[in-house]
């Protein structure tokens, strides 16, 4: 009798490691899924960095994408001519 409880015990132990191994593993694939995921759709995004901002002229107050500004001593510009011109 003592046998069969342990043999039944044994096996529902061994069943539970069995279950909490294909849930790790599911789990596991499913993170790596999602990783990948993550990696395709930044492919297909520019990143943050790229993103047009608006920026304001220290000179004149006009508002004008990054990118086309004029950086100098520190401070933005929308033409060469306005920084020039603040200093
Ligand atoms: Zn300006």
């Amino acid at each position: 009798m003592m046998m069969l409880l342990e043999s039944f015990l044994g096996l529902f132990i061994g069943l539970y490691l069995i279950m909490l191994l294909a849930r790790y593993f599911l789990s596991s694939r499913l993170s790596n899924l999602q990783e990948e995921f993550k990696q395709q759709s930044g492919f297909s995004n520019p990143n943050e960095n790229s993103i047009t901002k608006m920026v304001q002229c220290e000179f004149c107050r006009a508002y004008f994408p990054n990118q086309e500004g004029v950086f100098h001593k520190g401070k933005l510009f929308c033409t060469i001519e306005h920084a020039e011109k603040y200093f």
